[in-house]
Order: C-alpha cells, then sequence, then structure tokens
C-alpha cells in the first residue's frame, strides 16, 4: 500500500505540467457559454495550425498578390515561427455580455507581436503572448510624429458555429500601402493573415455566439525608434489585439443618423494621405466630431473643394442613392481619387450591387449642390456610410450652412442599404457560401 501510494505520488509530480495544462484547458472552458468542443486551442502547434495551413492557405493565397518589398525592409517573418505563450489561468478575462459591449471596450486574452529591427535584418519571429502592457523609450517615434497605423477587421461566429474573416486580403494589401506611406516596413500579407488566425483561434471563444455582435480585430504598426529626427523608423512593431464588439453606434441605433456637414473642416486632401488608415487622421476629426456633438449631431460628413463635394461620413464611405436624371435608380459613391479610404466595405457594395444589376451602380463626385437638389425634388432616397464596424449605417438629417436637409433613407419601402446589409451579413455569418468569407476553424 506504502509502495503504491508512493508510486502514484511520483507518477502525479512527473505529469504534473500536464496536469496543469488539463485544469487550464478546463477552466477555458468553464469560462466561455459556448456548448462547442474547444480541442483547437492550447496545444500549440497541432490541430489549429493544421486547419490554417490546408483550406485556409489555398483560399488565402489565391485571393492574396504579391508584393514588392523595399531592399531595407530585409528577412520578411514567417506563420511557420509563430511561437506562444499562453495566458495563466489566474489572467484570464471574464467575457462581457453582447448589451454591455460598446466598440473596443473589452479586450481578449491574448496578443500577437512581431518586431522589426534593421540591425537584426528585417521582421523578427512572430509571436502570441498574454495581452500585457508595451514598455517603451519615451523618445519612440509612434509618440511625437505619430509613425502608426492600423487595420479594423472582424472574425464572425457563424451560424454554423464557424469562425469566418471577411476578405482578410484587402485589410492586408491596405495595411502594406499605409505602411509604405509612412516609412514602415511592408511583410507578406498571408503570414501576417495566419498569424492572426491563429491568434483568433487561440482567443476563440471571445468570438460572440450572436448575429449581433463580433470579434474586432486591430492590426497596429507602430515606429519605435528611440530618436527625435524626422526619419523613418529602424525598428517597427506590428501587433494585433482583439476586442469583442457589439453595434459600433450603440443598441438604441436602430433610427438613421444626423450629420454634421461643414465646409470649413477638410479631412483628405489631393496629395495627402487621407486613403491611408493613418493614426494621425484621426486626432485631429476628434475636434470636430465635438463640434457635431455641440449641435446634437452624431457624425460629421466630410466635405472638400469648392462645390463642397461629400468625401466621407465619420470614418465610413459615403453612398447615395438617387433617381439620375434620365429617371433611373442609381448607386453613386465618390472615386477613389486620393480623398477616400478605400473601404472593404466599399468595394464590397460596388460589386455586390454591380452583380445585381437591379439599379444603375456609378462612382462619381456629389455635390452639396447636388444633394439639396435632389431633396428639393424628392429624388433622394437614401444616404448611408458603409465600413466594418457597422456595415451600413442610413443618414436621416444633414445640417448643411444653417439648414436642416431632411434625407428619407428611412422611409424607403425596399431600401438599397438594407438588401447590403443583409447580404453582406449573411456573407460574413455563413448563411450564404461566398469566397469572400474565410473559415478559420
Ligand atoms: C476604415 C475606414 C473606412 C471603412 O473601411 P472598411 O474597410 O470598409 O472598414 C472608411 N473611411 C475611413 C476614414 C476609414 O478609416
Amino acid at each position: 500500500m506504502v509502495i503504491r501510494s508512493k508510486h502514484l505520488c511520483r507518477r502525479v509530480l512527473e505529469n504534473q505540467h500536464k496536469l496543469c495544462q488539463f485544469l487550464q484547458q478546463q477552466l477555458r472552458l468553464c469560462s466561455s457559454n459556448a456548448a462547442r468542443p474547444a480541442a483547437a486551442f492550447a496545444n500549440q502547434d497541432e490541430d489549429t495550425s493544421i486547419k490554417i495551413t490546408k483550406q485556409f492557405t489555398s483560399t488565402a493565397t489565391s485571393l492574396l498578390e504579391p508584393i514588392e518589398h523595399a531592399p531595407n525592409v530585409g528577412q520578411q517573418f514567417s506563420y511557420s515561427d509563430l511561437s506562444v505563450r499562453l495566458a495563466a489561468p489566474h489572467e484570464l478575462q471574464t467575457k462581457p455580455d453582447v448589451d454591455e459591449m460598446g466598440f473596443g471596450k473589452f479586450f481578449t486574452d491574448h496578443m500577437l507581436k512581431i518586431f522589426h529591427h534593421q540591425s537584426l535584418g528585417g521582421w523578427q519571429k512572430p509571436e502570441i503572448t498574454p495581452l500585457e502592457n508595451l514598455v517603451m523609450h519615451p523618445a519612440a517615434k509612434v509618440f511625437h510624429y505619430a509613425v502608426e497605423l492600423f487595420e479594423g477587421m472582424k472574425a464572425y461566429r457563424g451560424v454554423d458555429g464557424k469562425i469566418r474573416l471577411f476578405r482578410p486580403d484587402m485589410n492586408m494589401k491596405r495595411m502594406n500601402l499605409t505602411a509604405r506611406r509612412c516609412g514602415l516596413p511592408t511583410f507578406e500579407g498571408l503570414e501576417l493573415v495566419k498569424c492572426l488566425a491563429r491568434l483568433v483561434s487561440i482567443d476563440q471563444e471571445w468570438v460572440p455566439h450572436t448575429e449581433c455582435a463580433s470579434l474586432y480585430i486591430r492590426p497596429t504598426l507602430i515606429g519605435i525608434e528611440p530618436t527625435l529626427g524626422v526619419a523613418s523608423s529602424d525598428s517597427a512593431l506590428l501587433y494585433t489585439i482583439l476586442s469583442p464588439v457589439g453595434a459600433y453606434f450603440g443598441p438604441k441605433s436602430t433610427g438613421g443618423v444626423s450629420l454634421l456637414a461643414d465646409p470649413q473642416y477638410v479631412r483628405a486632401w489631393p496629395g495627402g494621405a487621407g486613403d491611408r488608415k493613418l493614426g494621425s487622421n484621426y486626432a485631429p476629426t476628434i475636434y470636430v466630431q465635438q463640434a457635431a456633438a455641440k449641435k446634437g449631431l452624431q457624425q460629421v460628413l466630410w466635405l472638400y473643394g469648392e462645390d463642397h463635394e461629400l468625401t466621407e461620413v465619420g470614418v465610413m464611405n459615403v453612398f447615395m442613392v438617387y433617381i439620375n436624371d434620365h429617371g433611373e435608380k442609381e448607386l453613386i459613391t465618390p472615386p477613389l481619387n486620393g480623398l477616400i479610404l478605400p473601404g472593404v466595405t466599399r468595394d464590397s457594395i460596388l460589386e455586390l450591387s454591380r452583380s445585381w444589376g437591379q439599379y444603375k451602380v456609378r462612382e462619381g463626385k456629389i455635390t452639396m449642390k447636388m444633394v439639396k437638389q435632389l431633396v428639393k425634388e424628392e429624388r433622394l432616397l437614401e444616404i448611408f456610410g458603409a465600413g466594418t464596424a457597422c456595415v451600413v449605417c442610413p443618414v436621416q438629417s444633414i445640417n448643411y450652412l444653417g439648414e436642416e436637409l431632411h434625407i428619407p433613407t428611412l422611409e424607403q419601402e425596399k431600401p438599397v442599404y438594407e438588401q447590403l446589409r443583409v447580404t453582406m451579413t449573411d456573407i460574413q455569418y455563413g448563411k450564404m457560401d461566398h469566397p469572400w468569407a474565410l473559415v478559420i476553424d
């Protein structure tokens, strides 16, 4: 008997790391309200990587165009070098309820980090770690010249329980274009998508089990060289955090938004960088957003130029549906002329509506004069914003030079924005099979 319990003791001690791992997994399961098995997570290089490399890679590869890197970028990072350090059980956060999620208030347990050091030959090995604070020198370029850029994408829990990304190739392409614009190193989009898929897979219980919410993915790239010269940064950090999000404008936002259109404020200009997702484009908009809020208005309609052309609404692309001079129904959005952020949602809306052929679709200039005239003649049907955060967001009124223009977006019988919202979410939540939706587990 004595011998036996000694033997048992030794066995327990020998295998305590396995026991820890087992308990850790159980704890993760308990902390989720999901019924699905979650065998894919903890074990480093087994299940998840197999899932990522097969169907996933072949689809993703076919979508991603190769990119040309500047010579000083040096070596690229690779998903195959990814290391994972999991959060300890006591570090795991409680998941919020859908109605308290809001936008970007809660974060998952893990993050992705990839350093770039020119002195070490380029990109370093990607690592997934517990979510933690970053430690940086106070002279790091990001703090002084806003050498920062970001992306916004989402992971959706489909009606079949599978998790999908929506056109991640588009985000990778845009992120590389933005990196180039501020002298930060470019990377292989497919390798980052695979790392992101793995991160989401590890934090998969954070992808809400509902169609009213999703997991927001925020890839971020910053210049961290600790010198004060306005020059390209010889060190950079690409990191990604994840945040479960509900409806962008809060739960009470079934109605349309009211906009301030004040031509004295400009978001982007020819030759500028308004068409890139640089952090420096957003800080100056906060003041204008506050000016709108003071007037009781919800968002800013960004105008440009002598003829007050519409460019964007808040941080969304803008669309209008109207009856054109030939009496036809037409969907119009401003062209990508350097003033417009090339939205993934914008591109998807154009492609879907063109394929339907139910109305004319055009990229063209929209001016406030045109909007006023169309409202007067009752030919303006809808105005809506479009972006990842909300898919589409109907507009109800525009405050322009002291005048309140009523936009009847919500009064249409079969509105275009609603048809687009339904189709887009059907694709994202796996109700409709579509090559834009990439299943990750
Ligand atoms: C991110 C963003 C958009 C929308 O882009 P999506 O890829 O559709 O999310 C539109 N306008 C601005 C200014 C943006 O920052």
